[in-house]
């Protein structure tokens, strides 16, 4: 894009104020855009605590109570709040299982209770049954070496 035209004042005066004026337009311009991009990167770190904080709360309520599963951290929000691994267990067998969140493929809307009905042990189905999962508690990081690293 060209860069805009301001017209050359007639009178030295105002040369030297339209001069000014450009001057610190551009030094606001830079200014405004440091504060924005601060005030963002603050906001995005306030959020993932947010959304680690309702993580540890829905872990302590199954800690505490195994329930109820619902309301839960949507799956985003689990992953954004370094929690994406779902521990679960089939209600079954009681074979243990760690669901990675991030690898799931999901809508923005899914909640973490929803899974219950959705994750199936394999185990299980391969005997004809399909018992739902018991959702256990949120945990962070990889428990196995990521291969990326
Ligand atoms: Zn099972």
């Amino acid at each position: 894009m060209a860069p805009k035209y301001h017209p050359t004042p007639l009178f030295g005066g105002d040369r030297k104020a339209l001069a000014k004026e450009l001057g610190r337009a551009r030094t606001m311009t830079t200014i405004l855009a440091r504060q924005s991009a601060e005030a963002r990167t603050k906001g995005e770190a306030l959020i993932k605590q947010a959304d680690r904080l309702l993580c540890e709360s829905w872990n302590e309520r199954m800690w505490a109570g195994g329930g109820p599963i619902d309301p839960s951290p949507s799956v985003d929000q689990a992953i954004n709040g370094a929690h994406a691994r779902l521990e679960i267990e089939c209600s079954r067998c009681k074979a243990r299982r760690v669901v990675d969140l991030a690898t799931l493929r999901h809508t923005p809307t899914t909640f973490v209770h929803d899974l219950a009905s959705r994750l199936r042990c394999s185990a299980c189905a391969k005997a004809g049954r399909r018992p739902p999962a018991t959702l256990l508690q949120l945990s962070q990081g990889a428990r196995d070496p990521d291969p990326e690293a």
